[in-house]
Order: C-alpha cells, then sequence, then structure tokens
C-alpha cells in the first residue's frame, strides 16, 4: 500500500523497537510475549496518536489552519499528544472534554490534565458525558471563524480515514521487523477504542497479506457495538487509499471482558497488569486503556486462548501519563478496585 502520496509530518525518530518478555512470559507462565513500544513514540510522551497525527497534521498544515479543535474524555491522551502536536507545528489548540463520568473533570488535576496546562492549549469547553461531540467541537469552529481564524477539527482519537494511515504505516513498519528479526508471530493484541488503531491494522495486514490473527480488546465497548465500529474504520482506509478491497466481517474480532464497569473506570484485572509488567519489566502501562488490554492478554493465556508455545505481541499504545491521576488505585491491592 502506497501511502508516500499522503501529506505526512513526522514526530518520531524511527521505527518503535519490538522486546521480547522474558520475566512477563515466565510469570505468566507463557506464552511467549514480545512488544511493540509505541509508548516510545514522539511528542510529550507519544502513544498511538502520535501515528494518526503524523498523517491529521499533515492534512491540518496542507489546509492551511491555524488551530486545531479536538475533543476527549477529562485524562485524554488524544488531546494532550494533539496539543503537543500543535506546539511543535506552532498551531494553537482547543479541547472539547466530555465528562463520560459525571464530575470527573477537574482543571488542577494531575495526569493528563496537567499537561494540558504546561503545554498551553488555548482553551477547554466542558460538556456533559452523552453530547453531540462533532456539534460541540464545529461550534468552537464557528467561534474561530468569526474571529477570522482556521480551525482544523480532528475527531475523538484522530480516528477518521487520514489518522487510521498512521496504523497502516504501522503495519508496513511491523512486516518489515519481523523479517529483519527473523520472528514470526502467531498474534498482534491490539486495543479498540475510537478504533483508528485496531481498524488501521486491520486495513494495513490486508492490504499487506499480513496474516497474523488480530484481537481487539475493547476498552468501552462490547464486540456487538465495537466490531462494527472497527469495520467501519478500515473500508473507510482501504476506500481513501484507494484500492479495491472490500474488509471482511471476519477480518475484525474483538473481545469485551476486561473494560468493564465503564470507561476509564479501574477493575481488578487492570490494577494485576499494570504492577504485573510494571513488576517484571519495568514498562509502565496505563489505567484506562493498555492496563485493561493487558488485562485482556492475561486472561486470555490463562484461559489457553493463547498456548504456552505461542508469539504474542502486544502493542504498547502508551498513555502511562494517566497513571498519576490514579496512584492510589494502582498501588492498592486489586481487589480493592472492584
Ligand atoms: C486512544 C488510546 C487507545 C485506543 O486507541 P483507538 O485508536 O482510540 O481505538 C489505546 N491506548 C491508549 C493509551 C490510548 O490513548
Amino acid at each position: 500500500m502506497d501511502l508516500s502520496r499522503f501529506p505526512r509530518r513526522r514526530y518520531s525518530q524511527g521505527p518503535s523497537p519490538i522486546e521480547f518478555l522474558p520475566n512477563f512470559t515466565e510469570a505468566l507462565g507463557g506464552p511467549r510475549v514480545w512488544i511493540k513500544r509505541d509508548d516510545m513514540l514522539g511528542l510529550t510522551p507519544g502513544g498511538n496518536k502520535t501515528r494518526k497525527l503524523e498523517f491529521l497534521m499533515g492534512d491540518a498544515l496542507a489546509a492551511g489552519a491555524d488551530t486545531l479543535v479536538t475533543c476527549g474524555a477529562p485524562q485524554s491522551n488524544h488531546c494532550r499528544i494533539t496539543l503537543a502536536a500543535a506546539v511543535k507545528e506552532g498551531l494553537k489548540c482547543r479541547f472539547v472534554i466530555e465528562e463520560r463520568v459525571p464530575g470527573s473533570y477537574h482543571p488542577d488535576a494531575t495526569g493528563n490534565n496537567f499537561m494540558f496546562r504546561l503545554l498551553g492549549v488555548e482553551a477547554i469547553t466542558v460538556v456533559p458525558g452523552g453530547t453531540n461531540m462533532a456539534q460541540a467541537m464545529e461550534h468552537v469552529a464557528q467561534e474561530l471563524r468569526a474571529a477570522g481564524r482556521k480551525p482544523y477539527i480532528i475527531p475523538g482519537g484522530g480516528s477518521n480515514a487520514i489518522g487510521g494511515l498512521g496504523y497502516v504505516a504501522c503495519a508496513q513498519e511491523l512486516q518489515q521487523q519481523l523479517l529483519e528479526m527473523g520472528q514470526p508471530m502467531d498474534y498482534v493484541v491490539v486495543g479498540s477504542g475510537s478504533s483508528g488503531t485496531h481498524g488501521g491494522l486491520v486495513a494495513g495486514f490486508l492490504g499487506n497479506n499480513i496474516h497474523i490473527p488480530l484481537v481487539g480488546v475493547g476498552v468501552s465497548r462490547d464486540p456487538a457495538d465495537q466490531d462494527p465500529l472497527v469495520l467501519k474504520e478500515a473500508q473507510a482506509i482501504m476506500d481513501l487509499l484507494g484500492v479495491n478491497i472490500q474488509v471482511p466481517r471476519e477480518a475484525v474480532l474483538s473481545f469485551g471482558d476486561w473494560w468493564r464497569p465503564k470507561y476509564s473506570v479501574p477493575n481488578p484485572a487492570m490494577v494485576e497488569a499494570v504492577q504485573m509488567l510494571a513488576r517484571t519489566e519495568a514498562i509502565l502501562l496505563d489505567p484506562v486503556y493498555t492496563g485493561k488490554i493487558m488485562a485482556g492478554l492475561i486472561g486470555l493465556s490463562r484461559k489457553g486462548y493463547f498456548k504456552p508455545q505461542d508469539n504474542v505481541l502486544f502493542l504498547h499504545t502508551g498513555g502511562a501519563t494517566a497513571l498519576h491521576a490514579y496512584e492510589s488505585v494502582v498501588l492498592g491491592d486489586p481487589a480493592a478496585a472492584a
């Protein structure tokens, strides 16, 4: 798949590393777990949104934008990384923050909220859970246009067809790395939220004939609701690329057993996963996404879905900045996080 005709900015030095996790593998009793460190990508610190922003920012600059408008939850990694990209490019940035958990936004909170202020967000509009975010962002954009400015709206999670190109690029990067390592993988485990990451990998795997099964772990929805979003995103990416591939329904698989009780609300399996990776490999996960996604990998291993001899690659999508907003939970007894 040829991505070269899409404008792209670069925010990382090169491919994100792939590492084997010997201590974690031993603690788990198999499978053999590998990790792709998208938490080490560029921007403050980076994560999966960095890859999407490379293409979204290319498009925004080509459109002559001077201000980014995006949205997210109170501890949004996407907002932090979008703001960081805006700072680097000399653009302003505004957020619409959705309080999915009522009362959860505190302007002086730590974690990503602190970063919003340190990096110099221009304005934040807080709206209640269930608000039409596209409309709320359009309002902000209208205000900016009325003031003679050029807003560029980035949807939640950066998950549209352009943002998804970042994970087509990741699929290609991964294919090249596995070739150089001489290391086949049996599965890739990926988080599935606003779906640009999962959908981008689905499109990139199909388009590049990578036949490794992709196992999605939902962070906010069960498969019945999540899989159609991922399918739609993957197809939108194919269409943008102009490749004549219909994404089959079977190309999308996710599990919904680890996100409850609610998006961003802790559970015991998340706390166990965060502690386990920190204490075996000194790698930080986050409480909202990768802790629950790794809980999925651990749970599927214990159920025998992954066999001890399988090689399973976990995509670390970032997010550890949010740990600081959840310190007492992630340090506590996992059972207390019920
Ligand atoms: C946004 C995010 C995800 C989910 O990715 P989507 O592309 O929204 O599905 C996973 N992990 C982290 C750390 C994130 O910030």
